[in-house]
């Protein structure tokens, strides 16, 4: 949308001179768009959840007498709630990001390291799906940063793929730095995105397949909580993909050097 919205305060300077001052408040109203749409989307997103637990509480309440019956409902019951616990979950972290006050201090991380809390995070995941995961570090590889914010957001991408793998296939995660940049790549050989997707992947709440995501616990909000903690590092997230070759994830971030830590500094 290529609107501009501009704050005008006009005075009379005397008789000849008029004094215009004007304040482009074009960032200040796209943000307030965002904030509006973000909580239509929590509402509706939290809507489907409570309304399952509360019909699977009343299910349990009349099928007290049947012990089959109940021990359904409760894993059903234990699965939603799962799901609820994600959603807040990510919503907070979403929010906190928005609220852009994560970076005041940043901090020299060692990617290498990121890499390391990802993989052993998502090592229980890969193992139960019989995905290969495996990793090539780059020592040397510095951003200047909040560490347990990238490690969130190269969990996220681990985690999507080893889900939308096959069994007995490879998730590679890499990690090179030139020219200033530091670029982690995950690398799967899953399903794959389609193309009218690739675009919209990193948008909140979006996902593909609506019901495929649902019944792995997907909320839709892993990819933008990437999105954001890599944009407010300065740097920029890229997906390639080919339906059922698989996908490659790209982060790049700036490298450490005394000026993106002084650029950081200031964004915030
Ligand atoms: P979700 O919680 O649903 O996984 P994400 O924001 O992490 O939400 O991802 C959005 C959608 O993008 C997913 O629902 C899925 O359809 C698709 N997606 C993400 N990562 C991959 C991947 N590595 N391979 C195939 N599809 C993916």
């Amino acid at each position: 949308d290529a609107n501009i919205y501009l704050f005008v305060r006009v005075a009379r300077l005397g008789a000849r001179y008029v004094l215009v001052l004007a304040e482009d408040r074009t960032e200040s109203y796209r943000l307030d768009e965002v904030r509006r749409d973000f909580v239509a989307n929590i509402s509706h997103e939290l809507k489907t959840p409570i309304g399952a637990v509360s019909l699977l509480a009343e299910a349990m309440a009349e099928a007290s007498d049947d012990a089959v019956q109940v021990r359904k409902f409760a894993k059903r019951l234990t699965k939603e709630s799962e799901r609820l616990t994600r959603i807040t979950r990510e919503i907070i972290e979403l929010s906190r990001l928005q609220a852009a006050d994560v970076l005041t201090k940043p901090d020299l991380v060692d990617i290498d390291h990121v890499v390391a809390i990802a993989i052993d995070q998502n090592r229980v995941a890969a193992d139960s799906r019989r995905v290969n995961l495996v990793s090539g570090g780059d020592a040397g590889a510095e951003v200047y940063g909040d560490e347990p914010l990238l490690a969130v957001a190269l969990h996220n991408l681990v985690a999507n793929a080893i889900q939308y793998s096959a069994k007995g296939s490879r998730v590679g995660v890499g990690v090179s730095h030139e020219d200033g940049i530091v670029e982690i790549a995950v690398t799967d050989q899953g399903v794959g995105i389609p193309e009218e997707d690739l675009d919209r992947v990193f948008e909140r709440f979006y996902r593909i397949d609506p019901a495929r995501s649902r019944h792995t616990g997907g909320s839709g909000l892993g990819l933008s909580i990437v999105k954001h903690v890599v944009q407010n590092h300065g740097g920029d997230v890229r997906v390639w993909s080919q339906p059922g070759s698989g996908s490659t994830f790209t982060i790049r971030l700036p490298e450490a050097s005394s000026a993106s830590a002084a650029s950081l500094g200031e964004e915030q």
